[in-house]
């Protein structure tokens, strides 16, 4: 039986909880039924919350006790239209509960109750956050650069879709150097000169000040930049700028795929293959495929931007959903830089009598180079994707080997570093540190090694080397707060820092005009991780690494060492080789049924109780399997496990975790939702289940 309450109208309220759907209230007479997206304090149990209006309805079902709404809290709905459709597709999509959802795409504080500032900043009282007048001069700023032949052509494939007003995407391949830059900020204009609305997306602000620089200084005071480095404060007044239309232009990290911008007619995704557009806890979405939902939404040009596009996006090129653009030469003409790898396996090490004494993970080859382009005052980078000082500390003597306590993992052996005064043992997963001991705690041995490198020890051995040379270190431990992360990386591009030692941080969009080697110092690191990306993901770390070898005058020279030197991934770095690469790819994922060809959702499990986490993981795996039946072929779904995850542990919790596959998304998400309905009555509190549709990382 439905019941309509009369002369109450109900109010569907969507709420920050951990529930699949919005809760209906009550709304008083003498209140004007809010719009959609405007924010609402309701009663939660004894307390009182902020949550979103959502639908008026017109019943519910008998005998449903409602409570009222106790304040309207915004003249007009804070969320826009295209915000509240973006984040309830994302939320179905994603299978996240949709007031989570909006609250963690919302800047801090705007649902809190007891944020006052808020009304002042949303009325546009907020002060510093007001609009400057427009006269930015990006007139004066694009200068009277003449575009490359690849660039004038691919400005003209988005202004086609930019003058049409429809949706298009176009994959913009660009090696490093070709200008792909100068092709998104002449689009922006173009979009801005229509009077629409430009988003640029880009990987991690700190890595990417260059390309920021560019834009700010194009187009002035119109540019908002949204991320994460921000105060709470100062996300809030950003994000209510946009809001109120103040700014044109966007510049962002993952989460500004959620500005509440309302025209958009241009978005840029930089560096479009990067991992940091997938978020991979809670929120679990993929801002590089939001943004090419949200450009449909929009009617915008989309322009996915990468030197090493991912296998999916150029699939997509490839197979006429989205438009191919090549840049495959640099503006300035320079070469790009000799690759050469260099065969570590025991034996293949030639030693010749004499030489000096070298460090384990330094081959000749490397260190002559180093020598080469140190002695003609030039700069050198060492790549090495492991912070600390040694990978793991062991005991020979019995072969204990030193485990976070809460992990299942190997702790790093650090000599000193940001976060640990003095030397000791840390975990990378949850920061578990102990002092070094000089015992083996299992059998007193007192011979305790340190086994493997890591970038300190690199750093520390270049420094006894090749004395007098000035080195420095960018890496978690080092860059602990932007501004550190700036003064290194203004030192190396000004030439006061010789050899720069770093993990993945270095890769990135930097330009520094005197390096000309690269030394990979250990290629397997990324290669043997146990993802199906793994190969994809090296060739994209190491040819945006290479890349940043000679950019300038002098040609670049990049030295890889590995144990692997006829993986097709190096094969394909050396030889500059995107095609190979692909073409090779593609034929795994194929045989395999990996994306682009299958898609995933993985369904993993934690608990302090590994039985517990183990049984819910069965029962749910099985109620997948159940709910496959009688679908075979085509629209067949495949389960994969349950099987431990490979980090089986972290921070106390057991992980099991079970994979759903399959050619049809719409199968794969007929089968996740019976699990998911499933849940409720099988996890209990002791046991969390993360869904993760499209997952990138499988550990
Ligand atoms: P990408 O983003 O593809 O790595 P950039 O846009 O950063 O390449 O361009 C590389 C360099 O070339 C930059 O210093 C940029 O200012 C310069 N540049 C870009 N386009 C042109 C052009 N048409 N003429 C001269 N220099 C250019
Ligand atoms: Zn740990």
């Amino acid at each position: 039986m439905l019941e309509e309450r009369s002369g109450l109208t109900l109010l569907d309220v969507v709420l920050p909880l951990p529930i699949p759907g919005p809760l209906t209230y009550t709304l008083g007479p003498e209140m004007d039924l809010p719009p959609r997206g405007t924010r609402v304090v309701v009663p939660v149990g004894r307390r009182n919350m902020v949550g979103v209006a959502w639908d008026e309805v017109e019943s519910v079902p008998d005998g449903v006790e409602l409570k009222a709404v106790v304040r309207v809290l915004d003249a007009s709905p804070l969320l826009p239209k295209s915000i509240l459709d973006l984040v309830s597709w994302a939320s179905s999509y994603y299978f996240y509960p949709l007031g989570m959802a909006v609250s963690e795409i919302l800047p801090p504080g705007l649902l809190s109750a007891r944020n006052k500032g808020i009304a002042k900043i949303l009325s546009g009282r907020g002060g510093r956050g007001a609009a400057e007048p427009c006269k930015a001069s990006w007139e004066e700023g694009s200068r009277e650069l003449v575009l490359t032949g690849c660039q004038a052509e691919a400005l003209s494939r988005v202004s086609e879709v930019l003058s049409s007003r429809t949706f298009g995407t176009i994959l913009l391949h660009g090696v490093t150097g070709s200008g792909k830059t100068e092709v998104y900020l002449r689009a922006a204009e173009k979009a801005l000169a229509q009077g629409r609305q430009v988003l640029i997306m880009v990987p991690e602000i700190s890595m990417t000040a260059q390309t920021l620089g560019r834009v700010t200084s194009r187009f002035g005071s119109r540019v908002t930049v949204l991320h994460s480095g921000l105060t709470d404060a100062q996300r809030r007044e950003q994000w209510m700028r946009v809001r109120r239309g103040d700014s044109s232009l966007v510049v962002g990290t993952r989460s500004a795929v959620f500005a509440p911008l309302e025209d958009i007619g241009l978005i840029v995704v930089d560096e479009e293959h990067d991992s940091s557009y997938k978020q991979d806890a809670r929120f679990r979405y993929n801002a590089r495929d939001l943004s090419v939902y949200r450009g449909r939404y929009h009617n915008a040009a989309v322009i996915l931007g990468s030197a090493t596009p991912s296998v999916t996006s150029y699939w997509n090129a490839r197979s006429g959903r989205y438009r191919l653009v090549e840049m495959p030469r640099r503006v300035s003409r320079s070469m790009l830089p000799l690759v050469q790898i260099v065969d570590r396996r025991e034996g293949k090490i030639c030693r010749t009598r004499g030489d000096p004494p070298r460090p384990p993970w330094l081959s000749i080859e490397l260190m002559e180079a180093m020598r080469e382009t140190l002695d003609r005052g030039r700069q050198v980078l060492l790549f090495l994707n492991r912070r600390g000082f040694a990978g793991h500390v062991f005991c020979p003597e019995c072969g204990h080997v030193f485990r976070c306590k809460n992990c299942e993992v190997a702790l790093t052996y650090h000599k000193k570093g940001a976060d640990i005064p003095g030397e000791g043992l840390l975990c990378h997963y949850c920061g578990y540190r102990v002092p070094a001991l000089p015992l083996c705690p299992k059998c007193q041995g007192q011979s305790v090694r340190a086994s493997g490198f890591g970038t300190e020890r690199i750093e520390e051995d270049v420094a006894r080397l090749f004395p007098g040379v000035v080195t420095a270190r960018l890496d978690r431990d080092t860059a602990t707060t932007p501004g550190r992360l700036r003064g290194v990386l203004e030192a190396f591009h000004k030439g006061r820092i010789q050899v720069m030692v770093g993990t993945q941080m270095v890769s990135k969009g930097h330009d520094f005009p005197g390096l000309t080697l690269v030394g990979v110092v250990w290629a397997d690191l990324s290669l043997n991780q146990p993802e199906f990306h793994a190969a994809e993901r090296t060739f994209q770390l190491l040819m945006q690494v290479a890349g940043r070898a000679g950019r300038r005058d002098h040609p670049g020279r990049v030295i890889v060492q590995t144990h692997l030197p006829d993986h097709y991934a190096l094969r394909c770095v050396a030889a500059n080789d995107y095609q190979g690469l692909f073409q090779h790819e593609l034929s795994l994922r194929r045989s395999l049924a990996y994306p682009p060809f299958g898609r995933l959702i993985r369904i993993l499990f934690s608990g302090s109780s590994r039985s517990m986490v183990l049984q819910a993981a069965d029962v749910l795996a099985g109620a997948a399997r159940e709910a496959c039946r009688g679908r075979p072929g085509k629209d067949g779904v495949q389960v994969l496990g349950p099987a431990e995850a490979p980090v089986f542990k972290i921070r106390g919790r057991y992980r099991y975790q079970f994979l759903l596959k399959s050619s049809s998304i719409r199968s794969l998400r007929r089968v996740c939702a019976a699990v998911s309905c499933r849940a409720g009555g099988v996890l209990g509190r002791a046991v969390r289940m993360e869904i993760d549709v499209d997952p990138y990382s499988l550990t």
